[in-house]
């Protein structure tokens, strides 16, 4: 377990090693601007960081964290749109070509979702947001009532990612760049207890690993 001051000492090793070594990168990254080609929407999940996972480096992607790496569809512009802001964001200002949804195995958010059986606690921030995948739920349960607890889990954990990217297309600017391709919508899938990667692949609606 990790604790504050061990933080420190990690940024000093960090700058004194990484930083150091990639002054170029930084510098350009500085005087030229973020310019990533791919948005991922990930889990807070703190064994999921896709910079790790996908061994990319600073201003490659541009990351969006969230319970259960959901994607709330269009909605009016009441509340406060943290995931739809950061997604208009990255796809209007910078212009990323590629939006993948990165779900993992062994998800909280998704655990909780199955274990609710869909009821949700007045008051909770946190069922008030899985409700949004509360059709990849139902779906999963009306197929696998009888499975055991982990495949359930992992079904969800899977729907959801679908569930994510089809409220993507709900937005007309997203949709405008599919349609001109300058846009793609990935699903992948990190399960972290056998670290493999699926994708999904839209003509055999499965996820097949990368
Ligand atoms: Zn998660």
């Amino acid at each position: 377990m990790i604790d504050i001051k061990q933080l420190i000492e990690g940024f000093r090793r960090f700058r004194h090693e990484h930083f150091a070594e990639h002054d170029t990168l930084y510098q350009q990254l500085v005087e030229q601007g973020q310019t990533p080609q791919v948005l991922v929407v990930a889990c807070c999940d703190s064994r999921v960081d896709p910079a790790l996972v996908f061994n990319c480096h600073p201003g490659d992607l541009f990351v969006i964290r969230n319970v259960a790496n959901l994607v709330p569809p269009l909605e009016g512009h009441s509340g406060h749109h943290g995931t739809t802001a950061a997604i208009e964001y990255g796809v209007k200002k910078l212009g990323v070509k590629h939006i993948i949804v990165l779900g993992h195995a062994h998800c909280g958010g998704i655990t909780a979702l199955v274990n609710s059986y869909g009821v949700s606690t007045p008051d909770s921030y946190m069922d008030d947001w899985m409700s949004l995948a509360e059709g990849a739920r139902k779906e999963m349960e009306a197929e696998l009532h009888s499975a055991e607890q982990a495949v359930k889990y992992r079904e969800c954990e899977m729907r959801a990612i679908l569930v994510s990217l089809e409220n993507l297309k709900t937005f007309p600017w997203i949709n405008e760049r599919l349609n001109d391709g300058s846009l793609i919508l990935h699903g992948w899938y990190f399960d972290i207890g056998q670290g493999e990667l699926l994708r999904y692949e839209e003509s055999s609606r499965t996820f097949q690993a990368a």
